[in-house]
């Protein structure tokens, strides 16, 4: 059985070191839920009322959305109030959880747990353009 697989690695070893890539990037995206999304899910599934107001403030009403080609995504019609750690994997219901998303933003995000790294850059970038004195922060949890 894994006589062929053996001999496709020998024979290509750039498939190998792809596919030791992919388990491997598997295998910690599956210990990071397990460690980072363990919580029970917040009982408020979505940003409402004042927690909205505030986000799209906080945003500019402007995808918050980065990307080191472009820059910050234009986009700033139909937005959408996402949660940075995802409420299925037990992030908060909390504005220092939540960011403003385009369709397309959101969607590609899916419920991907952040990592810390990716939570500071936004809170730095948040300080260019958050109102004075709003908290850039962002906390995962309660
Ligand atoms: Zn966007």
């Amino acid at each position: 059985m894994l006589a062929p697989i053996a001999e496709a690695a020998a024979e290509h070893p750039w498939l190998a070191a792809l596919v030791a890539t992919l388990a491997v990037t598997q295998m910690v995206h599956r210990v990071r839920t397990a460690v980072l999304g363990w919580r029970p899910r917040d009982p408020r599934r979505l940003f409402v009322g004042a927690d909205r107001a505030a986000l799209l403030a906080r945003a500019g009403h402007r995808c918050e959305q980065h990307s080191w080609l472009s820059g910050r995504c234009p986009v700033t019609d139909r937005l959408q109030a996402d949660h940075v750690h995802p409420h299925s994997r037990g992030g908060a219901t909390t504005v220092a959880n939540g960011q403003v998303l385009c369709g397309r933003h959101n969607a590609r995000k899916a419920n991907r747990i952040p990592w810390a790294w990716e939570l500071r850059t936004l809170a730095a970038r948040r300080q260019a353009y958050a109102p004075p004195g709003v908290p850039t922060a962002v906390v995962r949890h309660l």
